[in-house]
Parts: C-alpha cells; structure tokens; sequence
C-alpha cells in the first residue's frame, strides 16, 4: 500500500508516539530521538516521499506545515528565542524517513547549518 511508510503507521495511530497536533492535512510528534530540547516532526497525512515529489497540487499541505510549525513553537515557548525548521532530502540531504517532514527544533542555540562532510 503506498500509504504505508513508517510515519503513515504513526499517523494512523498504528504505531504509538507523542503526536501532538493533528488536523486534516498534517501530523505533528515528537521525533523519538531528539536533538534539542523541542523536536517535532510536522508530516503530511498523505504520502509525499521527498521534496523532489512535490507538485502544486501539494502546496496547501506544505504551507500547513509552516503555519502549524509556528503554532507549536509558541506553545513549546521557544518563539521568541528562535528555532529551526529543517527538511532533508534523499540520501546527501540526510533523509532517513521517505515520507517529506519538517523538523522543528529549538529550545537552546542552535549550531550553525553543516557545511559538506568530508
Ligand atoms: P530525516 O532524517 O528523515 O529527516 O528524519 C527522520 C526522523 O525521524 C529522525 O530525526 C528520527 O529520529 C525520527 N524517527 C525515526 N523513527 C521514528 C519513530 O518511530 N518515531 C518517532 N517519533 N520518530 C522517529
């Protein structure tokens, strides 16, 4: 089944996790291995596999993500501070999870975007 990737299970509440937002187009939860004090993954209910398959059809999702990302930072407290919102992409980006999400990540300085791996 198309729909069924790791974050699919998550949002179907298959699988447990500390969602906590979840409305007709995103789900948010958050990530089981956090690198910073807040770290929530904002997902898509339906099954974008990396950015490279966006289409404009998908565009009321992803400004979601933004608006909902936003949202969570004021709940977390971390807006005024400042965080991060990260999306990777296939292999060099970092993806490990083929199913598009944004990271939001905060709650202490964060350290500078990587330069290239050597
Ligand atoms: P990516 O590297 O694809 O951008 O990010 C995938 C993220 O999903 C990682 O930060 C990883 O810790 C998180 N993750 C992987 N498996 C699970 C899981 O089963 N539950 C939750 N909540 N997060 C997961």
């Amino acid at each position: 089944m198309s729909e069924d990737t790791l974050f699919s299970k998550i949002i179907r509440k298959e699988i447990p996790s500390d969602m906590v937002y979840q409305d007709e187009l995103v789900t948010a939860f958050r990530d089981i291995t956090p690198k910073a004090p807040t770290h929530i993954l904002i997902v898509p209910n339906k099954v974008i596999p990396t950015v490279d398959d966006v289409t404009e059809e998908d565009e009321l999702t992803l400004g979601r993500l933004f608006t909902v990302a936003a949202k969570l930072a004021r709940q977390e407290g971390i807006s005024e501070d400042g965080y991060r919102l990260v999306v990777n992409c296939r292999d060099f980006g970092g993806q490990e999870v083929y199913h598009l999400h944004m990271h939001l990540i905060g709650g202490a300085r964060l350290g500078h975007i990587p330069s290239v791996n050597k």
